[in-house]
């Protein structure tokens, strides 16, 4: 029987980066993939004309150039900037939080300096603490007001738990800013693939043998025997058939629309951050793109809890997971000539450019390790 290099577990961003790298160096590869097409998460679809995110929005963005520069190998990068808006009841305001926020949250906020007095200000009720959880961190980074409009709801919807019970790392994903630069992200580089993420994948992958609707933990031993390698990028804890328990996850029910106009909302991502509706994040997916279609396509995002068989999207990076997924890293250590790598199998909560970096550099290392 033939015996591949690699056989890579799942076609998201991890998966086809290591099998592009491992095939362009020569490498037997094949990857199989559960679901019934390649992309992961980070998958589009077309519909009337427009790249639809179905798992979600995903805006390219990354500060490290190897990264940009191997991803721009396979598409041409537009020049969107993300710039979510945030909706409370009828009133709108910027994000992330730069001086734009401010001046609507405080109308006598005009200079860089009135808005660092007027967060100093409501920063006493610190006390000087140092932040223990997300409720404490974003009060030290913007103040009580602006956490009581544009975070609490928002993240209590996200997550279903008291801010107070969540790390304080998840509100440090959002840049804070003195300027009146309404990007969402510090990144250097940034964009939406031309023609969408699926088309990006599919050149990562071209040459490469595909096999979708294939669940390797349904065969684990079968796949095993294929290949010298595997690399898995799915869920840690279900490879181990949850014999150390469950780790938990956040999911999402996506509630997708076309209307019969042209545009609906004036911007691709809108953020609801109170408790007056259920959803988080409305997405009109033509706004990435700059779309001029005469429909819109438009999705509304409900967090929900990750029941069984629905799918892992936010791993909930608390001390207790993360100390469950310490005991699993450790076992995995044990599985011989297994490599677990992306977003479900570090149960991190990467972006996608981590996990390209990851790929490429766990690649490296493996051919660095092969030639010794
Ligand atoms: P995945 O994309 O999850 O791919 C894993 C693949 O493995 C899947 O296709 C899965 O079906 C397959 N698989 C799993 N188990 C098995 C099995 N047993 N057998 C066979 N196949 C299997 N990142 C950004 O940089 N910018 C964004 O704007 C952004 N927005 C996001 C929005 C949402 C709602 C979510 C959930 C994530 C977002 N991300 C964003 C993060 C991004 O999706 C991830 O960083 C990236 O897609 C992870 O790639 P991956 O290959 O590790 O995992
Ligand atoms: N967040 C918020 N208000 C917003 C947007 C984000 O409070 O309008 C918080 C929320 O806790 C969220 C976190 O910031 O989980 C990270 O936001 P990000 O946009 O990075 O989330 P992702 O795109 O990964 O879902």
């Amino acid at each position: 029987m033939k015996k591949y290099d690699y056989l890579i577990v799942g076609s998201g961003l991890f998966g086809a980066t290591f099998a592009n790298l491992a095939k362009s160096a020569g490498k037997d590869v094949i990857v199989i993939e559960k679901r019934n097409h390649i992309g992961g998460n980070a998958y589009t679809e077309e519909i009337e004309g427009i790249n639809v995110h179905k798992y979600g929005a995903h805006i390219f963005h990354t500060d490290y150039k190897d990264v940009w520069e191997y991803v721009n190998r396979f598409a041409e990068f537009n020049r969107y900037t993300n710039s979510p808006l945030a909706r409370i009841n009828n009133e709108i305001y910027n994000m992330p939080f730069n001086m734009n926020t401010f001046n609507k949250i405080w109308n006598d906020v005009i200079t860089p300096s009135d808005a660092i007095n007027k967060i100093e200000a409501e920063k006493n009720e610190m006390n000087g603490k140092q932040p223990s959880n997300l409720e404490e961190q974003a009060i030290s980074l913007v103040g009580r007001t602006i956490y009581e409009k544009l975070i609490k709801g928002y993240t209590e919807k996200q997550w279903n738990k008291d801010c107070r019970k969540l790390p304080a790392f998840i509100i440090k994903r959002l840049p804070v800013r003195f300027t009146y630069d309404n990007n969402y992200f510090n990144d250097k580089y940034q964009g939406i693939p031309i023609g969408g993420y699926t088309k990006l994948v599919s050149k990562m992958l071209e040459g490469i043998e595909v096999q979708l609707e294939k669940n390797f933990l349904e065969n684990k031993e079968y796949y095993k025997g294929l290949a010298k390698k595997i690399i898995y990028t799915g869920p840690l804890d279900e490879y181990f058939n949850y014999s150390l328990g469950k780790l938990e996850y956040r999911s999402l029910k996506f509630d997708t629309k076309i209307f019969e106009q042209e545009n609906y909302q004036g911007n691709a991502v809108i953020n609801f951050t109170g408790k007056e509706v259920d959803y988080t994040r409305v997405i009109e997916h033509k706004h990435f793109e700059f779309g001029t279609q005469e429909k819109t396509v438009v999705t509304f995002e409900y967090p929900c809890n990750c029941e069984e068989g629905m799918e892992k999207y936010y791993p909930i990076n608390d001390d207790n997971n993360n100390s469950l997924a310490d005991k699993y890293r450790e076992m995995s250590l044990e599985e011989k000539n297994v490599i677990f790598g992306g977003r479900l199998a570090e149960y991190k909560y990467y972006d996608m450019d981590d996990v390209i970096k990851k790929a490429i550099d766990l690649y490296k290392k493996m051919e660095f390790d092969e030639n010794e």
